[in-house]
Parts: structure tokens; C-alpha cells; sequence
């Protein structure tokens, strides 16, 4: 069963998310082809905006989706 907290965590997540696409949108920030971790090119999905913080929601490190999975496995988020 979720907790309170980890539902405050996703809306947070979530939020930061959103910030971030709209910042595409505006051209504020750009989405680059490339990992930025590993230079490889994801074979199926778009690069991703990865959130150090979500207080930062346009300090993101672009990653493929395998770089992006070992970044949430090891928990480098400044929230827990
Ligand atoms: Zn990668």
C-alpha cells in the first residue's frame, strides 16, 4: 500500500516532469540525441530527462533508458 509520503513524492516527480516538457516546448531547453552517460543512441525510446532533484526540474542529465534504469537502481536522487 503506498504511504502519504510516496504519494507526495510522484505528484513531485510528476510536476517536475511536466516543467520539463514545457520547457522543450518553449525551446528552454533541448533534448539531445545522444545518452549523455553512455553516448548511445536509445534503440526504442527518446532520451530522458533525469532529475537530480525535483526542486531543479530543468537540472536534468540526459540519459538513455538502460543509464536511466542503473540511475534509479543506485538512488542518486537528493530526495529519498
Ligand atoms: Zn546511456
Amino acid at each position: 500500500m503506498a504511504s502519504k509520503k510516496s504519494e507526495a513524492y510522484r505528484e513531485f516527480q510528476r510536476r517536475a516532469g511536466v516543467e520539463m516538457r514545457k520547457a522543450i516546448r518553449q525551446g528552454l531547453l533541448e533534448r539531445p540525441d545522444l545518452c549523455s552517460r553512455c553516448g548511445k543512441r536509445p534503440f526504442d525510446k527518446a532520451i530522458q530527462g533525469h532529475h537530480w532533484t525535483y526542486d531543479l526540474p530543468l537540472d536534468v542529465e540526459w540519459l538513455c533508458c538502460l543509464c536511466d534504469i542503473e540511475a534509479h537502481h543506485y538512488g542518486n536522487y537528493a530526495i529519498p
